[in-house]
């Protein structure tokens, strides 16, 4: 079912105090209507997300999760233990896990499927290069991204799915794609989903736009037909910055 989602990619920040801290204050910031808020902290930290956020209205969401199901991975974790504490959401694909874990399309099929055998929601993450926007070659890599990890999956297992698209010159950058430029990609990526299964999926598919979203910029972007939320970095660190953006949808 699309809806307005604002999700918070904590990263590598905040410990078990901060991840504490920072929930107390979007708290204190009451009632988001009809927005879907999800945070995503480190591992160590989400069953305390879970139990703090209770009842809260904010979803907690883990940021990676592996492909197996259990076994030899010495350090990873599975959707099983991610299930025993609560999470119903995972990140999947983001692009510093594609840059600095070798995660491929190849992977990411199988995490995908793997969260949805534990029923565990998916926010599939994807997006260019600055080199793949300069040759113009976005829409392909766009489209080869999504095609490889989730065009395998049956129309069904749709409704279990958040879409991010997260140019990677974008990330953590300051540099944000002009509110033309992501409901141009958005609507490329509904007519994708929509060729290859049908108009009323790709209707209902939610589509979040990823890449130095701040308060100043956010409504603006949010404003555009295709874009239905945020997947927010830095900005989510801070309860006030979030907390704006969130309003802004
Ligand atoms: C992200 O890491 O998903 C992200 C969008 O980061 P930032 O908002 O900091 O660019």
């Amino acid at each position: 079912m699309r809806s307005k989602i604002v999700a918070g990619n904590w990263k590598m920040n905040n410990d078990q105090a901060e991840t504490s801290n920072l929930i107390d204050a979007l708290k204190a910031h009451g009632d988001f209507g009809t927005t879907r808020v999800i945070i995503a902290p480190s591992f160590v930290n989400l069953a305390q997300a879970v139990t703090l956020t209770a009842d809260s209205g904010i979803e907690v969401a883990a940021q990676n999760m592996h492909e197996a199901t259990s076994g030899a991975y010495t350090g990873e974790v599975s959707p099983a233990m991610l299930s025993s504490v609560g999470i119903q959401t995972v990140i999947l694909g983001h692009s510093e896990r594609r840059a600095y874990f070798g995660e491929n399309d190849a992977t990411l099929a199988k995490k995908v499927t793997n969260a949805f055998d534990h029923d565990i929601d998916v926010v599939f993450c994807f997006g260019e290069e600055l080199e793949d926007r300069k040759s113009d070659n976005h829409f392909n890599v766009v489209k080869s991204q999504i095609a490889n990890a989730l065009f395998a999956l049956p129309a069904a297992a749709w409704f279990k799915i958040v879409l991010a698209y997260e140019p990677v010159w974008a990330i953590g950058t300051g540099e944000t794609a002009s509110p033309e430029q992501a409901q141009e990609m958005h609507a490329f990526i509904r007519g994708l989903v929509q060729d290859q299964y049908d108009a009323v999926l790709a209707d209902d598919v939610s589509i979040l736009y990823g890449g130095s979203v701040k308060p100043g910029n956010a409504q603006e972007i949010f404003s555009k037909q295709d874009v239905d939320g945020g997947l927010i970095g830095g900005a989510a660190l801070s309860a006030a910055d979030f907390t704006t953006i969130i309003k802004s949808i």
